[in-house]
């Protein structure tokens, strides 16, 4: 099986003025850089209006940055959207696709997702897809089906290690304070590894990371599970030294 290195990625989601923003990715840019060989990426998704400075601040860095969302064309007509290749261009590498925040509040489906996440390789940003069930949908025993069925309604073709990565992300684990266990997130993950056979290239070397709730205190433990290649990372990016603890679990 071809070596995953982790990936530790941060949502800021809508949060994150220019001044605080700034400090926060050149402090986690600094620790990097001054940490020597680490096992693992990592990443920050900062609100649009600051891919650009961030990119900037954390160039010749090896912290990487992208965006929250793209709209699956180039260009256009389209008020309030933003474009991959605008990510490309503001120094963005990566793109998050199909976050459960997307899906429910703006109504995103997969064969959506799935455009974006296009989009998002056509203009060379890696997409990471994201995938997760709701709370009935678990309680239901459906967790297994529901999220199978989104990695395969959501990877475009060409989808393959290099460009694409998996989050797993139980929307009833995001910003509430609860985990999956370690038992859940195994199972789960492993599915979506069997899940990506034929689907995408190379599948054992996609990276399938884990998100909802992921804080210092919890990082080591869900790290070590088998199948997850890092994690994407809510509230507690917000706050450098808890990013860093989370990502000095991988080192
Ligand atoms: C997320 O938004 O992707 C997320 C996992 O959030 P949190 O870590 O706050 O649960």
């Amino acid at each position: 099986m071809p070596a995953r290195r982790k990936l530790i990625a941060g949502n800021w989601k809508m949060n994150g003025l220019h001044a605080a923003g700034l400090e926060l990715a050149t402090d986690l840019a600094r620790r990097l850089a001054s940490a020597g060989t680490v096992g693992f990426d990592m990443l920050v998704c900062p609100p649009a209006t600051l891919v650009h400075p961030v990119a900037g601040a954390v160039a010749g860095t090896p912290l990487a940055v992208g965006g929250q969302d793209c709209h699956p064309k180039e260009s256009g007509a389209h008020t309030g959207d933003i474009g991959a290749p605008m990510l490309a261009d503001a120094g963005a590498g990566f793109v998050i696709v199909g976050h459960s925040e997307r899906r429910q509040n703006h109504g995103e489906d997969d064969a959506l997702v799935a455009a974006k996440a296009a989009a998002a390789h056509a203009a060379g940003l890696v997409a990471i897809v994201c995938v997760g069930e709701t709370l009935e949908q678990r309680e239901a025993g459906q967790a297994l089906a529901v999220v199978a069925s989104q990695v395969a309604g959501s990877l475009p073709a060409g989808a393959d290690a290099a460009n694409t990565v998996i989050a797993y992300e139980p929307v009833w684990a995001i910003g509430t304070g609860k985990t999956a266990t370690a038992a859940d997130v195994a199972e789960v993950h492993a599915h979506i590894r069997a899940t990506l056979a034929g689907r995408a290239g190379k599948p054992d070397a996609v990276r399938i990371l884990y998100g909802g709730s992921v804080k210092p205190s919890n990082a080591a433990e869900l790290m070590a599970v088998e199948d997850v290649d890092g994690a994407l990372v809510g509230g507690a990016s917000l706050v450098a030294d808890d990013f860093w603890a989370i990502a000095e679990t991988c080192r």
